[in-house]
């Protein structure tokens, strides 16, 4: 790939794991009683019960430099309990509040840290969420994300026994030196015996998460990384790009600066570097950013052309629903969005009144919900079909330079990525994005998108 290519497309833009994205949210349009008509009107426009469920955990014992989660950084685990019982608070609230029994095909408990919290507690969330709803008989997906430094034999034996079959690790890089950058010391050893226990319990799918664009990452360290993962041959690894936003309050990126930052090219380069050591490993690249071994669902989810996408990144449940519990969680019924408060305290406090706490979020427009399918489907499948010719000529002039460039072609109303496209994906979108015209300034607002 070329230098003048990443120098080009290397600008500031949305991820586009929602459309429109959180900074073009309409927030006043959205209370409970909004919120929950978008709820029904998913559930009589797809007549379907079918959800996801997120749960988010937001417990960390330590701070990794790095992280642009949502997080509560303690070391007292007095903390477990009351949020624990929020969070099946917040559950009944919707049993309550909605017209319907959910079916729940998908459940992903995302942190912060879920290993934080004892087995125990674990088990007592997860066993008053599944007395309560149905459990889709055979389509159903549980899977968390475990910290290695945490995650004991019992959370992975509790767990697998409530029906978890997969688990992501973060690990982002092995190297020392980066380690010790980003705050997050993690030796092979502790990934290796977790992701071995996993196997032997039975774990069907287990994820390694790596990380590209670290401070002080080279391209020494990401290939080590690279041979090390080799050595565990996880079914699935994320190869996420490091976002660099330290401008959004509270995400805790310091103790290194843009200098320590591999730029443009050398960012690139180290994303193609594990690419190819990936590829001739036999993984197949699945979406932007994620690489699966053929037998994995994920990998054969890309070549049925199923594979979906939502705020929790690619996946193979195709559901329209998402219903996100805890703390900054977003909900997402297909025709609005909501997020939940964003501090622990609010959450709880809201919760305890008997509210779902919905602090911001949006209702789409017919125009959103057309854009946000082109998007969808431009993430995920690599190309859209735009019926409305007005809009295609609109978005063929945005994208009159990629066409150049070799990046996109157009065949009758299809809107295709090319191969050497890909990686630009996010740039395509944008020249769909309405809420990104005559947006005069883009930094300060998106990570870039390459
Ligand atoms: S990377 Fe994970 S463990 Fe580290 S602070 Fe962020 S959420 Fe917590």
């Amino acid at each position: 790939m070329s230098q003048t290519l990443i120098q080009k497309y290397n600008v500031p833009g949305p991820r586009y794991t929602s459309y429109p994205t959180v900074p073009f949210w309409k927030n006043s349009q959205l209370d409970e009683k909004s919120w929950l008509e978008t709820v029904h009107f998913n559930y009589t426009s797809f007549s379907t019960n079918e959800i996801s469920l997120y749960i988010h955990l937001p417990f960390c014992e330590s701070l990794c430099t790095f992280c642009g989660c949502h997080k509560r950084i303690t070391k007292n685990h007095a903390v477990e309990t009351p949020y624990i019982n929020a969070v099946i608070e917040e559950w009944k609230i919707y049993l309550s509040k909605m017209d319907f029994t959910p079916v729940i095909r998908e459940l992903h408990l995302g942190g912060g840290t879920p290993t934080f919290f004892s087995p125990s507690e674990l088990e007592r969330l997860i066993t008053s969420i599944v007395t309560t709803a149905n459990i889709h008989p055979t389509e159903f997906e549980f899977s968390f994300e475990a910290h290695p430094n945490n995650t004991t034999d019992e959370h992975l034996e509790v767990l697998f026994s409530l029906g978890f079959k997969r688990l992501s690790l973060g690990i982002q890089d092995y190297s020392p030196t980066v380690q010790q950058a980003i705050h997050r010391i993690q030796p092979f050893e502790n990934v290796s015996k977790v992701h071995a226990k996993a196997k032997e319990i039975g774990y069907s799918s287990i994820s390694h998460d790596l990380v590209f664009g670290l401070p002080k990452q080279t391209l020494a360290d990401v290939k080590d990384t690279v041979a090390k993962t080799l050595l565990l041959m996880p079914d699935r690894i994320s190869l996420y790009s490091y976002a660099h936003v330290p401008w959004v309050k509270g995400v805790g990126q310091r103790g290194y600066d843009e200098n320590d930052l591999p730029q443009d090219y050398e960012k690139r380069e180290l994303y193609e570097t594990a690419k190819a050591l990936l590829e001739s490993a036999g993984y197949l690249e699945v979406g932007m950013d994620h690489f699966a071994l053929p037998h994995d669902s994920l990998a054969i989810a890309m070549k049925n052309k199923t594979l979906h996408r939502n705020f929790m990144g690619y996946t193979t449940q195709n559901t329209s629903m998402m219903i996100g519990l805890g703390m900054s969680s977003i909900s997402d019924s297909w025709f609005g969005f909501a997020q939940n408060e964003k501090t622990v305290e609010a959450y709880q406090e809201r919760v305890m009144q008997g509210e779902i706490p919905v602090f911001r979020g949006h209702i789409l427009s017919q125009e959103d919900l057309q854009i946000r399918r082109h998007i969808l489907d431009l993430m995920c499948h690599f190309e859209t079909e735009v019926k409305d010719d007005n809009f295609l000529d609109e978005v063929k002039l945005g994208l009159s330079e990629m066409l150049e460039d070799g990046l996109v072609t157009f065949e009758g109303n299809k809107v295709l990525i090319t191969e050497s496209g890909i990686p630009f994906v996010r740039n395509a979108c944008m020249a769909f994005d309405r809420d990104l015209k005559g947006l005069e300034k883009r930094e300060g607002m998106f990570s870039k998108t390459v």
